[in-house]
Order: structure tokens, then C-alpha cells, then sequence
């Protein structure tokens, strides 16, 4: 598995020019899973300036994953949060820009961007994962 994560990282990290970044992934077990959400295959934890991720994969997340590719998708989906680090750098200054008045609006304008920001994470993944598959 862990030869498998790391041909894909290397692979998809060639492809968005991610070289320079050093990341590493590790496979956790379902009751060690501190995300947020519960339901997430993966989580990324990174530094911008030393540029290095270290990604976190849920192991029951990805038994059956020969048809699936969720190991793919979910290394790609976080590879993808590096490739965009500068435009999550910007929403965060746009939340702060448009959320001076109230915490309540700053929650909204976070969420608001950080949901679309993590849809559009999404659809890139599948489209990318799926035309692989079809072909
Ligand atoms: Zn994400």
C-alpha cells in the first residue's frame, strides 16, 4: 500500500509540477481519525514555506478500492490543495476582508468559499481519476 500511495504521489505531483514539495503519507486506522469530518477518506497537514504535506489516509476508507481508485482520488483531491495553496492563502484574506463586522459573517464567507473551494477540489479529482479509468 505504501508503494502504491507513493507511485501515485509522484506521479500526480510530476503532473501539477509539484516537485519541489516534499510529501509524505501515512495510513491511520478508523478509530484514530481525528478529522473533522468523520466521513473524510483523507487529511493533509501542510507548510507553505518548507513546502512539505504529510497526508493522513483512513485504511478502512480504501479495502475495496481496485474499482474505486479512492486511494487516488484522495491523494490526488490533497495534492490539489497544494497546487492551489496561494488561492486558499487568498480566500483567507478575502474572509477576512469581508468579515470585520461580525464572527457570524465571517463563519458565513468562510464557509461559503471554503464548500465551493472543496467542490471545485472535487470535481477536478473525478474528472481526472474517471478518464484515467475509461480509458
Ligand atoms: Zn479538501
Amino acid at each position: 500500500m505504501q508503494k502504491k500511495a507513493t507511485d501515485i504521489i509522484k506521479k500526480w505531483q510530476r503532473k501539477l509540477y509539484l516537485n519541489d514539495w516534499d510529501v509524505s503519507i501515512e495510513f491511520i486506522n478508523k478509530k484514530d481519525n481525528k478529522f473533522k469530518s468523520k466521513t473524510d477518506v483523507a487529511y493533509m497537514q501542510y507548510d507553505t514555506c518548507r513546502k512539505e504535506a504529510d497526508i493522513s489516509v483512513v485504511l478502512d476508507a480504501i479495502k475495496d478500492d481496485k474499482k474505486k481508485n479512492t486511494l487516488e482520488k484522495a491523494i490526488l483531491h490533497e495534492l490539489f490543495h497544494l497546487f492551489y495553496a496561494d488561492f486558499k492563502t487568498i480566500i483567507d484574506e478575502v474572509v477576512t476582508i469581508y468579515s470585520k463586522d461580525t464572527k457570524k459573517d465571517k463563519e458565513f464567507v468562510e464557509n461559503l468559499l471554503e464548500n465551493k473551494f472543496e467542490e471545485v477540489i472535487n470535481s477536478m479529482t473525478r474528472v481526472l481519476v474517471e478518464d484515467k479509468n475509461e480509458v
